[in-house]
């Protein structure tokens, strides 16, 4: 198939954003396209074709895209990570560091249970930061973190060296 490289194709650059110096790689093509969305989201399960998954956690707010439309098609729940302050009710938190200052993530703290089959979805994988924050909070609910996917990873910035006890990390598109 050569939906990979029309997917590829589909992310646009965005030079200077948020940040001078920062190329973005804009999803929103995919999100417009139904036909590349739908690829998005079946090569993003296929290594977890197969596996009971209770729970697709996504974070803050791609990852909610992504990670809804995943459980959705798996049959499972979604659970929301969200910047600090965001979530209703009671939560877990958890900071994790930035090239200059700290940043804070939470969860529910009913959101999960020992025993849950979760699988952690966002769109990017950059530094690591973010995603290795989820980990965490899911690692202390005492579910069971079968794995990560991402729509894209950068992987010069080696970002998977962050998620480690957490399963296979997988992403569709490389850079
Ligand atoms: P990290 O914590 O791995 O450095 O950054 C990943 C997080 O920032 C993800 O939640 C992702 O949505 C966002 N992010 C960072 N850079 C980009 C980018 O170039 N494109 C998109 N779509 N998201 C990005």
């Amino acid at each position: 198939s050569d939906s990979p490289d029309q997917l590829r194709k589909a992310i646009r650059d965005v030079p200077d954003f948020p940040k001078p110096g920062i190329l973005f790689k804009d999803i929103t093509p995919v999100l417009a396209d139904p036909k590349l969305m739908q690829a998005a989201i079946d090569g993003m399960i296929a290594p977890f074709a197969g596996q009971q998954i209770d729970k697709v956690v996504g974070i803050d707010a791609r990852g909610f895209i992504f990670g809804a439309m995943i459980a959705q098609k798996l049959g499972a729940g979604f659970i929301p990570v969200r910047k600090k302050g965001k979530l209703p009710w009671k939560t877990h938190g958890v900071d994790y560091s930035l090239e200059y200052g700290t940043n804070s993530v939470e969860i529910h703290q009913d959101a999960l249970a020992p025993g849950d089959r979760v699988l952690l979805a966002d769109d990017l994988l950059a530094t690591g930061g973010t995603a290795g924050a989820a980990l965490k909070l899911i690692l202390d609910s005492g579910a069971t973190l079968l794995g990560s996917t991402f729509f894209i990873e950068l992987g010069f910035l080696e970002g998977r060296g962050k998620l480690p006890g957490g399963g296979p990390v997988h992403s569709l598109i490389s850079f």
